[in-house]
């Protein structure tokens, strides 16, 4: 029946409008508590939701303590209500922590686990004949040397015939050569070939430049030969020459003395034996102290304590009239050494191909 009363429905209202209002106010709580802890990233800002809805003075625990104002009939629905909330928080809030402390692991574990496998960057390596080709020119250059480069492929004129090897010279059997094929060029059959030495730089720098000079000239050279351990069909050498007035012998044994005691070490002794080349006269072998053994004879020097390492001597009249310098006023010494040998001597290698073969394995321990 209804009330009539005033006072009396206000007070119904009243009641009404609180218990509505609490299940309102508590789905509120619920979704701003939900809203929490879906934007929570840590542990700590789940710690802190907990707190302000749960905790002692917590959102949803001072709203459970109005549940006793209200009439006891509605108490039981809004008390379900609220506890299905607070499960509904509690739930969320543990199925988010767990999340966030998974995440946290897995990021730990990417910063810190150093057992993980990782790919390591190659790192390169300067290669021993370029490695041999900068300590050469360093030491040439402090004498005043300047470096030249020059054509591989090389007319017979330069390749030989400036030097002092006119054709059928026997001495052009000991550089086997590889000639160039002419068909369809304006070149005569065996003019043109692969340089067979970078002496092939002293016609063309000595016709272009007057005297006093001090050239070098590193390169690879090509020949027709049978490849072994200590022979290749292309290897690298480098030529060194110097015009100037009153060169001797002396300025040559001293040069080159002075260049294999930098290049090998102070211990190095040289010596130079006669050999008669035709581009020099006088021409010398020199050869070097066995860099394994010391000089006191092994298998690499076969017993000998020395080691053959270039060609030298002074430049011949006939190559500096070719060129166009009077050989009366001017004299010069020039040298021709195997870069690659010299390579495989200081990293005491036993095998000339080891320098061209591309496996890193060999490579990566210079
Ligand atoms: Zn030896």
């Amino acid at each position: 029946m209804l009330n009539r009363n005033p006072r009396q429905r206000v007070f119904l209202c009243d009641i009404w409008y609180s218990k509505i209002a609490m299940e309102e106010e508590l789905i509120n709580i619920k979704n701003t508590a939900l809203s929490f802890i879906l934007e929570a990233q840590d542990r700590k800002s789940l710690e802190e939701t907990k707190l302000q809805f749960l905790g002692r003075s917590g959102k949803l625990t001072l709203a459970l303590k109005q549940l006793p104002k209200l009439p006891i009939e509605k108490r039981a629905a809004v008390g379900e209500l609220a506890n299905e909330i607070k499960r509904t928080i509690e739930e969320a809030l543990a199925e988010k922590l767990s999340q966030v402390t998974s995440d946290s692991t897995t990021k730990r574990k990417e910063s810190i686990d150093r057992t993980v496998p990782t790919v390591e960057p190659r790192i390169g390596h300067i290669h021993p004949i370029s490695q041999v080709l900068s300590q050469t020119i360093e030491i040439f250059k402090s004498l005043g040397f300047q470096v030249a480069d020059g054509p591989e492929i090389e007319s017979d004129h330069y390749n030989f015939e400036v030097l002092n090897i006119p054709k059928y010279h026997p001495s052009r059997d000991t550089q086997q050569t590889l000639f160039l094929d002419s068909t369809g060029t304006s070149y005569s059959p065996g003019e043109m070939l692969l340089r067979t030495q970078t002496s092939n730089m002293q016609g063309r720098i000595m016709e272009k430049t007057k005297p006093p000079f001090r050239v070098l000239v590193p390169g690879k050279v090509f020949r027709y030969e049978q490849v072994d351990a200590s022979h290749g069909f292309e290897f690298w050498q480098v030529e060194g020459f110097m015009v100037d007035k009153n060169v001797s012998m002396s300025h040559l044994f001293g040069t080159l003395d002075y260049f294999f005691k930098q290049f090998f070490g102070q211990s190095t002794k040289v010596k130079f034996v006669c050999h008669n080349f035709p581009f020099v006269e006088p021409g010398v072998e020199a050869y070097i102290s066995c860099v394994v053994c010391r000089g006191k004879g092994c298998s690499f020097c076969k017993r000998t304590g020395w080691v053959e390492i270039l060609g030298a001597g002074m430049i011949h009249p006939n190559v500096l009239k070719a060129v166009g310098i009077n050989p009366n006023e001017w004299s010069g010494f020039a040298f021709g050494t195997g870069l690659s040998r010299m390579a495989t001597l200081k990293f005491e290698m036993d095998d000339l191909r080891l320098l061209t073969t591309p496996d890193l394995r060999i490579l990566e321990q210079f």
